[in-house]
């Protein structure tokens, strides 16, 4: 079984524990929403390709680097002369919350599916997968024409039995208004197979009172599985025909919940390209998040992470 990730691979600056003041230092790494799921269906074992463009600076170097150190394939990868990855700070407020500053207008990710070239070399090459992967940030930052290339895509790739999922990841800040992301998060729903939706950010998105209201909007997108992550509380997962509610596992000495939910999916879906039943491939994604909010950062030391096989 083999999955592809399209998105976003950012360069993060994040403080250093105990180093702040007046010239605090930061500590470089790479993250990015579908890039963080990536990497831990990787470390659970199964083969992942992951879809972007970077530039040709050092940094995009380095990135390729740690992408091979963690198994990726990078093969589907396009560079772009003259330009550098997307860049984020995080700094510890006073009051202990931790404020993102970005810098990713630029960023080549963006031109995902625009070029005509470029799109049909990406085609050729997500067509071998089984299973694709995508979310709201990867649409957000994509162009609206090229967002419509890849729901075409999309469709003719499910019609020749592959899979999609995804996970809304609603961030208005990178959407023009809220109508242009429940547009455009509608669309892909329906190319869908597997959802992987946060009550907070449905509730942000499409004012969901409840998430029962959240589950009946989402009815006639036709999942085959829906999967509603509202933190600590149950999971709801809308399979077959039934709704259950899974427990959370409590999870003691939690340090930071960044990432929380990119580790759920990359759980939930190693397990389900391992043919895993999804109410165990709920409890198998509870393990990845319980392992990363445990850890400072989205992704924690390949070291520190006990792969699924092992558990
Ligand atoms: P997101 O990171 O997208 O906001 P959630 O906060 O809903 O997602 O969390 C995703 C998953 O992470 C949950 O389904 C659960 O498995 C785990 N998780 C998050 N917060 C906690 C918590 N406080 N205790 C235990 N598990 C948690």
């Amino acid at each position: 079984m083999k999955l592809a990730a399209l998105g976003e691979v950012m360069v993060e600056f994040a403080p250093q524990q105990g180093r702040g003041g007046a010239a605090p230092l930061f500590a470089l790494s790479f993250a990015g929403d579908t890039y963080n799921t990536s990497i831990y269906i990787a470390r659970n074992g199964i083969q992942v390709s992951y879809a972007t463009l970077l530039g040709d600076d050092p940094y995009s170097e380095r990135m390729l680097q740690a992408m091979g150190a963690e198994g990726l394939d990078t093969d589907a990868i396009e560079r772009l002369p003259g330009r550098c990855p997307g860049l984020y700070t995080i700094q510890n407020s006073a009051d202990g919350e931790r404020q993102f500053t970005y810098w990713r207008g630029e960023s080549p990710a963006r031109e995902l599916f625009l070029d005509e070239r470029c799109r049909a070399r990406l085609q050729d090459h997500l067509r071998q997968m089984d299973c694709l992967y995508l979310s709201g940030i990867t649409l957000a930052i994509m162009a609206p024409e090229a967002r419509e290339h890849l729901l075409t895509f999309l469709d003719s790739f499910r019609r020749d039995g592959g899979r999609v999922a995804f996970d809304s990841n609603y961030r208005p800040r990178l959407w023009a208004s809220k109508e242009a992301a429940r547009e455009a998060v509608g669309g892909f729903l329906q190319q869908s197979d597997i959802a992987l939706l946060t009550l907070e950010d449905e509730q942000l998105l499409w004012g969901d009172r409840s998430a029962g209201k959240c589950l009946d909007r989402n009815a006639r997108h036709h999942l085959e599985e829906l999967v509603l992550k509202r933190g600590p509380e149950p999971v709801l997962l809308q399979y077959d025909g039934e709704l259950t509610a899974l427990d959370v596992p409590a999870v003691r000495d939690i340090v930071d919940t960044t990432g929380a939910g990119d580790a759920f999916n990359a759980g939930y879906l190693a397990a389900r390209l391992k043919r895993v039943e999804p109410e165990l491939a709920v409890a198998a994604g509870n393990r990845c998040a319980a392992q990363v909010i445990r850890h400072r950062g989205a992704i924690i030391p390949a070291a520190d992470y006990l792969p699924e096989r092992e558990m």
